[in-house]
């Protein structure tokens, strides 16, 4: 017989560490459903689906424009399967790219009105690729502090120094920027079109100023700005009128596109060198062609269907201020992203607990995922959402917060 008894036993369990972790894991769990191991028995549409034999309404999508099921990107996808195979197998410069990438690269140009178009595996990738391959030692990447995180792992993946300014604080980066006049090396501002938890926007008409009387680059995420603001749905950029003051748009087809991949536009000189520097893009498999082929046909949609817009802000807004008259602590202004405060996490699990009984499904953000600390309820509306969903979704969060002392003097106020 084989002796496997170790000599040298391991001195504790690898994840021991996150045991505090776990421990708040299991807790959450005992209120109820895992709100981080959900699974949907069936999508029925953009606006439904089912979820422990129960039919909820998804408010708790990026599913902006609601093209997930969009006829002509789905037949697109299939045709591309059919043809292309289901994938790449590799990455673009060991084994190549296909059609539908440049395809894809030149739709997205277009659009943009810009030279250039780096298409990433995810928008995850564009953001680590791009923040950790144009600035590098000796540069300075001034970072808003409530950025994503893949904007501070992409920092962590490069080499320049990284300094954050306050959220939304034209006046606190412009003084950061001051302390570093007279350093070599370059310097790049990075901000979000539209910030994923609370749903606020950068002030980036301000922001850009401060870029210019600061000799400084810009970089704006637009992942979920873009196909919401904008007379084209460019994003914030274009809604604030400085797209000319933007170095470089980020941005993702996972949430208004309605599929999965990453982008980079730019007008910079020496882009292209990306191709070769970015390591997320040169050690990973490239975009399945059925994905790319669906993205450039939901890219098409939107161009195509501007009222798409109008009708997602009509929708934001009815929640927004149907959630405002209840007495719900939501963000600063309307837009497709509503945050609900809640005083702390075990109400937020409480609440959303409750939502999702009476058949409404959202986003739970806790500490530290959310923006000073807070618990929210993340609900995004998509322009498919009908009035009567939305009504409903308005008395079913009533009720529940009603039952739970939540409104009135129990409300929690939302810091943005
Ligand atoms: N940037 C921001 C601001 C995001 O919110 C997200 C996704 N939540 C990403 C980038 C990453 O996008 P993707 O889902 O394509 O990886």
């Amino acid at each position: 017989m084989t002796d496997f008894s170790p000599r040298h036993p391991p001195s504790r369990g690898l994840f021991d560490r996150h045991l505090p972790l776990r421990q708040a894991h299991a807790a959450l769990r005992a209120q109820g459903v895992d709100p981080f191991n959900i699974c949907f028995d069936t999508i029925l549409s953009p606006t439904e689906a089912r979820l422990a034999g129960r039919r909820v309404i998804m408010l708790g999508s990026n599913n902006y424009l609601g093209l997930t099921f969009d006829a002509e990107a789905v037949e697109a996808g299939v045709a591309s399967l059919r043809t292309r195979g289901t994938g790449t197998t590799g990455s673009r410069i060991a084994n190549g790219s296909f059609e539908a990438h440049l395809a894809l690269e030149r739709a997205l140009a277009r659009f943009y009105g810009r030279r250039h178009a780096m298409v990433f595996t995810t928008g995850y990738q564009a953001n680590l690729g791009v923040l950790s391959s144009v600035v590098g030692r000796g540069d300075h990447l001034l970072l808003d502090r409530d950025s994503h995180a893949s904007l501070y792992d992409g920092a962590r993946l490069g080499h320049a120094r990284v300094v954050r300014f306050r959220h939304n604080d034209p006046e606190h980066l412009r003084r950061r920027l001051a302390r570093l006049e007279g350093a070599p090396g370059a310097k790049l501002i990075v901000v979000e079109g539209l910030y994923s938890m609370i749903g606020d926007v950068a002030p980036l008409r301000e922001i850009a100023a401060v870029k210019r009387e600061m000799g400084a680059y810009l970089l704006v995420d637009e992942a979920h700005s873009m196909g919401v603001l904008g007379a084209r749905g460019r994003g914030l950029a274009e809604a604030a009128g400085v797209e000319a003051d933007v170095d470089f748009v980020v941005g993702t087809f996972s949430k208004s596109l309605g599929a999965i991949g990453g982008f980079c536009v730019s007008d910079l000189d020496g882009f292209e060198v990306m191709r070769v520097t970015c390591r997320p893009y040169m050690f990973t498999a490239s975009l399945p062609p059925a994905v790319a082929a669906s993205t450039v046909a939901a890219l098409g949609r939107m161009e195509a269907q501007p009222e798409l817009r109008g009708r997602l802000m009509a929708n934001a807004r009815r929640l927004y201020h149907g959630l405002k008259a209840l007495g719900f602590s939501v963000g600063p202004t309307p837009g497709p992203i509503v945050a609900v405060a809640t005083p702390d996490p075990p109400s937020a699990v409480a609440l959303w607990n409750q939502l999702l009984a009476q058949g409404v499904y959202l986003n739970l953000a806790l500490p530290p995922a959310t923006p000073n600390g807070q618990s929210l309820l993340r609900g995004s509306v998509t322009a498919l959402h009908t009035e009567a969903q939305i009504d409903h979704v308005l008395a079913v969060f009533d009720a529940a917060a009603t039952a739970l002392g939540l409104l009135g003097n129990g409300a929690a106020r939302l810091a943005a």
